[in-house]
């Protein structure tokens, strides 16, 4: 499936109506496996879609992220990273360069929670933080 026809399809069935700035932003989440942030999103979508605005990449993403179309991911203190892939998989944060990685762990949605009595999770976050190869080589 061609990613126009995935975003497509990914914000109809969280209820979603695809507008035009709606589908850029997850085009672009869906496209690029980063973790980008809000501003990156929209530095990279004006140049294309001139008319968006900031406040409607924030809205949006906000939107999306409520409805379960995407992940918002807090493994960063400054910035609020997205991710487009919205299957259980942990992240890999590097202090230095600040790149954010996926991490897929096997049996991470199965997981036993000791003590979680009557709660009902819908979400899992694990973080894990550390130095990429790239910057590990640099430190010594
Ligand atoms: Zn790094
Ligand atoms: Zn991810």
């Amino acid at each position: 499936m061609d990613t126009r026809r995935k975003a497509k399809n990914r914000l109809l069935s969280v209820g979603i109506k695809p507008s035009i700035q709606r589908m850029a932003i997850m085009e672009y989440l869906l496209a690029h496996p980063t973790h980008p942030t809000a501003d990156t999103i929209f530095n990279d979508l004006t140049p294309t879609l001139p008319t968006l605005s900031k406040t409607t990449v924030y809205n949006t993403l906000r939107l999306l992220s409520e409805q379960g179309a995407i992940l918002s991911i807090s493994i960063d203190e400054k910035n609020v990273r997205y991710d487009g892939d919205i299957a259980t998989h942990a992240h890999f944060k590097c202090k230095k360069c600040g790149c954010v990685y996926d991490l897929s762990i096997k049996g991470l949605d199965t997981v036993y929670v000791e003590g979680i009595g009557d709660l009902c999770v819908t979400e899992c976050q694990l973080y894990y933080k550390g130095y990429c190869e790239k910057c590990k080589s640099k430190l010594t």
